[in-house]
């Protein structure tokens, strides 16, 4: 399965999915976010670092760049919506973190792709109605194996979701 569909229709509920992908992680992996402010990126991430077990706040990136947590793994916590060129995500250590020992979230991928790795799980958010989320998640490589597992884990708990 290299993709799945889901709605979320509430902020508590989008965290819980985060939560299953920040259980299902290993280090090394890549979740790339796209999707228009008030999506719900940070909310999902905030969800990610609880499955990683982090209990501090989790709050957007968007002037800090990049926060860094310390859970089961490291959480690389990033937001490149600021940023104007490919060099200046650079400068701030992207390739460090993307290719590290720790889980990096990027907030506002679609800015960036040619600095896309080979490996990553892809999540899609798109607002529909006031609360009602439309998310595509699609693995690539290592993505998809964490895809598979995430999978898993909402099957266990008896969300639904559409695979393609
Ligand atoms: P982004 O990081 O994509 O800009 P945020 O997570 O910061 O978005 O904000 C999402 C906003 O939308 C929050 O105020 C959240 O409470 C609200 N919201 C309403 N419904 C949902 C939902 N189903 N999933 C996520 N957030 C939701
Ligand atoms: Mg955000």
């Amino acid at each position: 399965m290299k993709q799945l569909k889901l709605i979320s229709d509430n902020p508590v509920h989008t965290k819980r999915i985060g939560e299953m992908i920040g259980r299902s992680a290993e280090p090394g992996d890549v979740v790339l976010f796209t999707g228009d402010l008030g999506a719900g990126k940070t909310t999902m991430s905030q969800g990610i670092a609880a499955g990683l077990g982090i209990m501090n706040d989790v709050t957007s990136p968007t002037f800090t760049l990049m926060q860094i947590y310390q859970g089961t793994m490291p959480l690389y916590h990033l937001d490149v919506y600021r940023l104007n060129s490919e060099e200046e995500a650079l400068d701030i250590g992207l390739e460090d973190v993307l290719y590290g020992d720790g889980l990096c979230l990027m907030e506002w991928a679609e800015q960036f792709p040619n600095l896309w790795p080979d490996d990553y799980l892809l999540v899609r958010i798109e607002r529909s109605e006031e609360t009602i989320r439309d998310m595509e998640l699609t693995g690539e490589g290592a993505g998809e194996a964490l895809l598979i597992r995430v999978s898993k884990l909402l099957e266990s708990a008896g969300i639904a979701y559409e695979s393609a």
